[in-house]
């Protein structure tokens, strides 16, 4: 049996002194109805609780650890960072050295800005998208997330769609109205959009793969379709690749579908574990920004050396060219998460319970429900006690997944063969157990 009395007691505690007990409100668990797990470290695909629990990870907190927790590479290189300094506010050759290595994975990325989250990336690529169009309505699309921004939340999955939330208090009518909320995938209902509206819209933002309402994949030309309709009307096309970024594949989902918007948003694996996003696309447009134009944005930590440091080893182990007889990093990521889905498959299947599966590079997550899932009320309508049981089911078999159904999971390169086959065993109990709760 699993004890988990101390991380029981340390929640106790944490809600003591912050809302719920957590700085970010899905870590609470609240939708799976459990205690949520407080780590003591992490090392390799392994996470440690408090109690002295393991698991093996999925979560990779949330997506940033791509080559697993701890890499000695990126250890190394922060420990010899950290005497260096930790902050100087001043420009610093490292900067210059993560630009390159994400230009080089991503090419429509000619000129970019280092900032510290997602939520910074996309609110500075909305106000440059004003600015440079000169327009103030945007569209985004239902259970999209793209962090907490106040026109970016509304209808806004992740976290919102696990809490039930359709937006925000605190966001003023104002700034909802100017934003227009679509379905995904529904290509009549963005045609009509941008027909209506299309010479006021001032950016289409998208996650191209949408990771945030689970897992759900574009349909074949729905996001050519969104290239044609913003170009017609003289609208930015952002691709938020916060978290598909390097992981749909090494150039993101602009590279899987071959389209070029005209503004990225990345975060996530670029800081290695450390705080980083960035934003950044056309030159012409990204010189609208401040110090060279007149759109402002700023920071006191952008750029900083520590997650510039941990962000540059990250991607100096996952673009190393095969060519030069290294590893294909994505390559082999990709095959262990199709292995892993394969087996969930297979087991799901002599369990008889329907799942819907969803992959694209090292991002992965099934539905409890008989159908495909194209958008977020679909995603809305698979079996969210089924889910529960699985997720539990799943944690006492020490296996760590995201601890809600709106959630993605992710493979790293530190997760070997034997624990993609504990994983699929442990799939056998945890949909058996489903199975069981619907008899
Ligand atoms: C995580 C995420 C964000 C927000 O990033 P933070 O660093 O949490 O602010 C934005 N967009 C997408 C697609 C994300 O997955």
């Amino acid at each position: 049996m699993r004890h988990t009395e101390k991380s029981k007691a340390a929640f106790d505690e944490a809600k003591r002194y912050m809302p719920g007990g957590v700085n970010s409100p899905v870590r609470s668990f609240a939708n799976v109805g459990g205690n949520p797990l407080f780590i003591a470290r992490a090392e390799g695909a392994y996470i440690y609780d408090i109690d002295g629990n393991s698991y093996i990870d999925y979560v990779g907190s949330w997506g940033p650890m791509i080559v697993g927790h701890a890499h000695p590479q990126v250890v190394k290189a922060l420990q010899e960072a950290v005497v260096r300094g930790t902050s100087y506010g001043a420009p610093t050759l490292m900067e210059t050295e993560l630009a390159k290595l994400v230009q080089s994975a991503y090419p429509t990325i000619e000129c970019i800005r280092m900032v510290n989250s997602g939520t910074e990336a996309t609110m500075s690529a909305l106000r440059l998208a004003r600015g440079y169009t000169g327009r103030d309505k945007i569209v985004k699309f239902i259970g999209c997330y793209h962090g907490h921004n106040d026109s970016l939340l509304v209808s806004a999955g992740s976290g919102m769609a696990t809490f039930g939330v359709p937006s925000s208090p605190g966001v003023t009518k104002g700034t909802a109205a100017d934003t227009i909320a679509v379905p995904y995938n529904d290509e009549d209902a963005v045609r009509d959009v941008m027909e209506r509206e299309g010479d006021h819209i001032a950016a289409v933002i998208v996650e191209p793969v949408a990771g945030n309402m689970g897992l759900v994949l574009p349909r074949q030309g729905y996001l050519s379709l969104l290239r044609e309709l913003t170009e017609q009307h003289g609208t930015l096309l952002i691709f938020d690749e916060v978290m598909c970024g390097f992981r749909a594949s090494l150039g993101g989902a602009q590279a899987a579908y071959d389209i070029r918007p005209d503004l990225t948003c990345l975060g996530k694996i670029i800081g290695g574990g450390l705080p980083v996003a960035a934003y950044g696309g056309r030159r012409e447009i990204m010189e609208q920004i401040s110090p060279s134009g007149p759109v402002y944005q700023a920071g006191t930590l952008s750029g900083n050396p520590l997650a510039m440091t941990a962000g540059i080893e990250t991607l100096k182990l996952i673009t190393a060219d095969p060519e030069e007889g290294k590893a294909d990093y994505s390559r082999e990521l990709t095959i262990k998460t199709k292995n892993l889905l394969l087996g969930w498959q297979r087991t799901a299947k002599e369990a008889g319970v329907p799942i819907c599966a969803h992959q694209a590079g090292s991002m992965f997550g099934i539905f409890f429900i008989d159908r495909d899932v194209y958008n977020y009320e679909d995603a809305a309508a698979a079996d969210q006690d089924a889910f529960r049981i699985w997720f539990e089911t799943m944690l006492d078999e020490g296996v760590y997944l995201a601890p809600s159904q709106f959630e993605t999971v992710f493979m790293s390169g530190a997760h070997t063969d034997k624990d993609i086959e504990r994983t699929i065993a442990a799939s056998e109990k945890a949909f058996a157990a489903v199975k069981k709760a619907r008899k």
